[in-house]
C-alpha cells in the first residue's frame, strides 16, 4: 500500500492554553537553525504560539510581542530569535538585515507575518498557520465559530522538516 506523503499536520486548539502546548510539542524537535515561520491574522494566537515554544525550549523570561523592536532574543535549550514584521519599517529592517545576519545559523527563528517576507525566507522551514475561521470543527456547522477556536496548519517544507512530521505529530498528540 502506498500513501501520498503528508506534507501538513491540522488541529484545532480551543483555547489559549492548547495553542501555547501545541507550540511546546513542536519546541521538542527544534534544532538549531530552524527556522518556524507565523501566520494569521491580527489576533490568531502566533504570539501565544511563540509563548509555547518558549516555554518548551526551557526559556524562563517571559515572552512579549517584539513590536517595538524587530527581534527580541531568548536563550533556553537554544537560542531562541523572535521577530515580528508586522510593521511595514521592520520588514524593511528585516529585508536589510537578512534572516543570517539578524538571527545567525545556531539559533531557532520564529518569524510572525512571515507572509510579508516570504521571498527572503530559507526554502527549508516550518509554516505555522493560524487560522480563528473555517475551523474543522467548525464545518457545517451553523453559526458563527467559537472565538476561542483556532485551526491551525503546519506545513512542512524542505527534507529536514519532512523527516520530522511524524515526530511532530506524535508530539502534538493530546495537545488539544
Ligand atoms: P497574534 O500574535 O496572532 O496577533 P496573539 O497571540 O497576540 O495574536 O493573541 C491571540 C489572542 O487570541 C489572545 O488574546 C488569546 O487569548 C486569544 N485566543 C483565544 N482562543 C485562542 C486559541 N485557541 N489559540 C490562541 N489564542 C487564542
Ligand atoms: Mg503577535
Amino acid at each position: 500500500m502506498t500513501a501520498a506523503i503528508a506534507r501538513e499536520v491540522v488541529m484545532t486548539t480551543r483555547s489559549p492554553e492548547e495553542t501555547r502546548a501545541a507550540g511546546r510539542a513542536v519546541a521538542e524537535l527544534l534544532e538549531p537553525g530552524d527556522v518556524v515561520v507565523l501566520d494569521g491574522q491580527l489576533g490568531a494566537g502566533k504570539t501565544v504560539f511563540a509563548k509555547g515554544v518558549a516555554d518548551g525550549l526551557g526559556v524562563t523570561e517571559t515572552v512579549v510581542s517584539p513590536t517595538f523592536t524587530l527581534a527580541r532574543e531568548y536563550q533556553g535549550r537554544l537560542r531562541l530569535v523572535h521577530v515580528d514584521v508586522y510593521r511595514l519599517d521592520h520588514v524593511q529592517e528585516f529585508l536589510d538585515l537578512g534572516l543570517e545576519d539578524l538571527a545567525g545559523d545556531d539559533a531557532v527563528t520564529l518569524v510572525e507575518w512571515g507572509e510579508a517576507v516570504a521571498a527572503e525566507l530559507p526554502a527549508e522551514h516550518l509554516e505555522v498557520r493560524l487560522d480563528p475561521d473555517g475551523t474543522a470543527a467548525g464545518a457545517g456547522r451553523d453559526g458563527p465559530e467559537p472565538e476561542d477556536e483556532r485551526e491551525l496548519t503546519l506545513r512542512f517544507r524542505g527534507p529536514a522538516w519532512l523527516r520530522r512530521i511524524d515526530a511532530v505529530r506524535t508530539a502534538l498528540t493530546g495537545t488539544a
